[in-house]
């Protein structure tokens, strides 16, 4: 089918606005914030969940935000990435994954024959940016999960792709380490789930390109399974 792992790194620094190695591996350890009130499960349509996102104050992560990021691509998306959060360069933008940590995860869906926009949406476990790029904290991700929520419902997608453990720990409640996650598929309200590794994750690992290649591969054949099957999710 001309696939090939056609994504190389293009930087072996740091990501810019991802996640650094103590998000990584910092866990979700709780702290000091949840202090403020938790949004009710999101409604309306995109442009209601866009007006939502930008006036929300649900957590101290509205504090220092340029601007809250929802996502990216393709709303009648068949495929739906979700990273971790915005970093600076998202921040300033108003777009998820645009740094090194974007052009990391341009070309993996370019290995699997995706393009951002054409067939995909990308978004994060929570729309704003971490003081520092530090891991959100489980009550930040727990205040945006409703509107996360909303945008898979909106969305319909026929996959999920969970790239980092705090989407993983978002979405599917597992508060395990990721590589125990990965190989196989999960179950999200019908919609089948792959979980791998955050892109900027893999620009500081590179031995872990290759389990990255074997999870893209195993979504594309999921998604493939999902379509012959005419499954419709939700
Ligand atoms: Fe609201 Fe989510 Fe931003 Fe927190 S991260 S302020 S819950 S939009």
């Amino acid at each position: 089918m001309g696939i090939a792992p056609l994504w190389r790194l293009r930087s072996t620094g740091a990501a810019e606005g991802g996640p650094s190695p103590s998000r990584l591996d910092s866990g979700l350890a709780s702290g000091t914030v949840g202090q403020a009130p938790v949004p009710g499960t999101a409604a309306g349509d995109w442009d209601e969940l866009d007006r939502q996102v930008a006036a929300c104050q649900a957590c101290v992560l509205c504090r220092q935000r340029k601007q809250a990021v929802l996502g990216v691509g393709d709303r009648e998306a068949d495929w739906l990435f979700i990273g971790e959060g915005p970093g600076a360069e998202e921040d300033a933008q108003g777009e998820p994954f645009v740094g090194q940590a974007g052009k990391l995860l341009d070309a993996m869906l370019a290995g699997i024959d995706l393009r951002r926009g054409e067939g995909v949406y990308i978004a994060n476990a929570v729309k704003c940016r971490p003081p520092g790029n530090r891991t959100p904290e489980a009550e930040e991700m727990n205040a945006c999960r409703p509107f996360l929520e909303r945008q898979i419902e909106l969305l319909r997608p026929r996959i999920i792709v969970l790239l980092g453990r705090s989407a993983a720990c978002t979405l599917l409640g597992a508060d395990r380490a990721l590589a125990s996650l990965r190989g196989r598929s999960h179950d999200y309200r019908g919609i089948p789930v792959i979980v791998t590794y955050h892109p900027a994750y893999l620009l500081r690992n590179l031995p872990e390109k290759a389990k990255a290649w074997e999870d893209l591969l195993l979504a594309r054949r999921v998604a493939r399974e999902a379509a012959a099957e005419g499954q419709l999710p939700l």
